[in-house]
């Protein structure tokens, strides 16, 4: 064979496996991350699992095909051997499922038996070594996709075993052969490696994008917009299924003040703190609840703890009274303190924006009744 036209075949295969390679990592990629189908989210690994292994077996059938048809080295038509091991590897580390573990040793052992004509000690031992390997890659999968320093050395490891294994089997591979082989498979790791970070960067920008679009940008609380839509769903949710809620709604008191002896940079400063003992005070409640700067100096907090329960009077208290011994870089004695109004969910409820209305009143009856108080429901606790 001409050296031009090994060089033509090297180069048209590389492309062809660059591109057949970056578009199943595309399709692998969004099934793990995509958060939009319900379907997929439920049943995400065992589509991983089916489609990355439809994958491999396809391209071996390729492979296979393409040796038979061609008579030709190695048994396995070498450029597709490259990508059913990048393949074979990624998915082993990207899904946590014991069925991808057991469908890459039922693939390596598939291979084994079509590629082994005879069996020897040095292969059988080798493929134990595959087997093992791929056992360590897979429980040891999460430090092993954090560090290449570990990625590395194991694919190529894994790629030694495997190409010593097809020697043993076809030692007809030339030298040059098998320097074009691990050139190529260097290039599509790299090339792999190159886009699989470019598609990380991408997730987290959206990532942090939705964020932003989600979060009050000075107290990192969730903002008005996302506190909409949970309340809708919670609305839907209670018309399904009867799960009562409670709205908490919040606001400090005689908050301008603060900004007008203090300024606005210290009335943020107020806000943020206000934000995190909400936070904190939730957590000290053995209740699932969620807060939301819903305006200025205004809070509401989507809660599952109920006028009916035991412990509803001291989780509003603790939740009011959390402010109140915060301290301010800017002065010594201001002290913040919150007015509550108090509704929950009602079966006679017409919208999700009934239960809000009332709390919104029942802040404003703690208001008027002096403020610094909780309003449960219309009545002062
Ligand atoms: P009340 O006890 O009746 O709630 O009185 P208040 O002073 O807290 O309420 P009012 O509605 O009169 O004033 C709220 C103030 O909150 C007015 C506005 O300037 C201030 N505010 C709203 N958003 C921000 C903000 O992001 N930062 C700062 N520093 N101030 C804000
Ligand atoms: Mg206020
Ligand atoms: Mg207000």
């Amino acid at each position: 064979m001409g050296l031009k036209l090994i060089l033509i075949s090297f180069l048209s295969s590389l492309i062809m496996n660059i591109t057949v390679l970056l578009g199943a990592e595309t399709i692998f990629v969004w099934l793990k991350r995509t958060a939009h189908n319900p379907w997929i989210q439920h049943y995400r690994h065992a589509i991983l699992v089916v489609v990355g292994t439809a994958f491999v077996l396809l391209i071996h059938l390729e492979a296979w095909s393409n040796t038979n048809v061609s008579q030709n080295l190695v048994g396995l038509h070498w450029t597709f051997f490259n990508v059913e091991l990048l393949v074979a590897f990624d998915l082993l580390l990207m899904v946590a499922s014991k069925w991808q573990l057991l469908s890459t040793m039922l693939l390596s052992l598939g291979w084994f038996k079509v590629v082994f004509v005879h069996f020897n000690r040095l292969s059988l031992g080798l493929m134990g070594l595959l087997l093992v390997l791929e056992v360590a890659m897979w429980y040891c999968r999460r430090p092993i996709c954090q560090h290449i320093w570990f990625r590395w050395p194991l694919f190529y490891g894994m790629a030694a075993v495997t190409f010593t294994m097809t020697h043993l089997s076809h030692g007809d591979q030339t030298i040059g052969a098998w320097v074009r082989q691990w050139l190529a498979l260097i290039i599509l790791r790299t090339i792999t490696d190159l886009y699989l970070e470019l598609l990380r960067r991408q997730v987290k920008r959206a990532q942090l994008t939705k964020l932003s679009a989600e979060q009050d940008a000075l107290t990192g609380v969730l903002n008005f917009g996302t506190f909409n839509h949970a309340l809708q769903a919670k609305f839907q949710q209670y018309q399904a299924t009867q799960q009562a809620y409670a709205l908490y709604a919040l606001d400090i008191d005689r908050f301008k003040r603060v900004n007008d002896t203090y300024g606005h940079v210290a009335g943020n400063e107020v806000l943020q703190q206000v934000a995190k003992a909400l936070a904190v005070a939730m957590q000290q409640t053995a209740h699932t609840m969620t807060l939301y700067r819903t305006g200025g100096e205004e809070f509401v907090i989507i809660a599952d703890c109920l006028a009916s329960q035991p412990d509803f009077k001291q989780v509003l208290q603790t939740i009011q009274t959390a402010t109140r011994q915060l301290t301010f870089s800017f002065s010594a004695d201001l002290i913040i303190t919150l007015s509550l109004g108090e509704s929950e969910v009602f079966a006679t409820d017409l919208n999700y924006l009934e239960v809000y209305k009332r709390a919104d009143q029942s802040l404003y009856d703690s208001k008027h009744s002096g403020r610094d108080l909780i309003t449960v429901q219309g009545a002062l606790l």
